[in-house]
C-alpha cells in the first residue's frame, strides 16, 4: 500500500484535475476503472489527479485518498457530483435521436427548445450548426465520424444553450435597445 511507502508525503497536497472515466466512453461500452495510485484499492471511475510540491509525480487517486491527502473533506466529493451531473445531462442528450432530413441530408435534433444538426460535409467531414454558429472543430479537432461530431455537439450544446427564460431576457432587452430607453 502506498500509503506505507517511504518517501510519499501524506499530506500537503492539492488537486489539479478531476475526471471521470466514464466520459471516455459510450454508454454501450464498459467505463475503464482505474486503481488509486495511493491506495490500489479503490476501484474508480472519478480520478482526482494530485500534485506535492514536495514530490516529483502526480498521483491518479480516488475520493477517499484525495480527501485524506488534501486535508479537505468538502470539495473533492463536490467535483464528482459535478460530473456525475454532467455524465446524466449527457446521457438525456444522447438518448434523444437524430432525425435524419434526406433533402437537405442533415441530422438534428430538437432538444430544451433549440435545435441542433449535424451535417456531412463534402470533404466527408461533419459540422455542427447551432445557435447560429456553425463549427468545424471543437477545441481544434475536427470531426471525422459522426460519433464524433456527436460527442462534440453535446459539448456544444452545454457551452451555448440558452434557456427559455434567458431568450426571452434577451429578446427584451434588444427591444429596449432598439426603443432607445
Ligand atoms: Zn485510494
Amino acid at each position: 500500500m502506498t500509503w506505507n511507502k517511504e518517501g510519499i508525503p501524506h499530506k500537503g497536497w492539492h488537486c489539479i484535475d478531476v475526471e471521470d472515466l466514464a466520459d471516455l466512453v459510450d454508454g454501450t461500452e464498459e467505463i475503464p476503472y482505474e486503481q488509486c495510485e495511493m491506495c490500489g484499492n479503490e476501484r474508480i471511475r472519478f480520478v482526482h489527479l494530485m500534485q506535492h510540491p514536495d514530490y516529483p509525480h502526480e498521483l491518479r487517486v480516488g475520493c477517499v485518498c484525495a480527501e485524506k491527502m488534501s486535508d479537505d473533506y468538502v470539495n473533492p466529493r463536490k467535483a464528482e457530483d459535478v460530473l456525475r451531473k454532467r455524465a446524466s445531462r449527457r446521457k438525456n442528450f444522447n438518448n434523444k435521436e437524430w432525425r435524419f432530413n434526406p433533402e437537405k441530408q442533415t441530422y438534428s435534433k430538437k432538444y430544451k427548445g433549440e435545435y441542433i444538426t449535424i451535417k456531412k460535409s463534402r470533404y466527408g467531414n461533419f459540422g455542427i450548426f447551432f445557435a447560429n454558429e456553425r463549427f468545424w472543430n471543437y477545441n481544434g479537432k475536427k470531426f471525422y465520424s459522426f460519433e464524433s461530431a456527436e460527442r462534440a455537439a453535446f459539448e456544444i450544446f452545454e457551452e451555448l444553450h440558452t434557456t427559455q427564460a434567458e431568450r426571452e431576457h434577451q429578446y427584451w432587452l434588444s427591444r429596449r435597445n432598439y426603443y432607445g430607453e
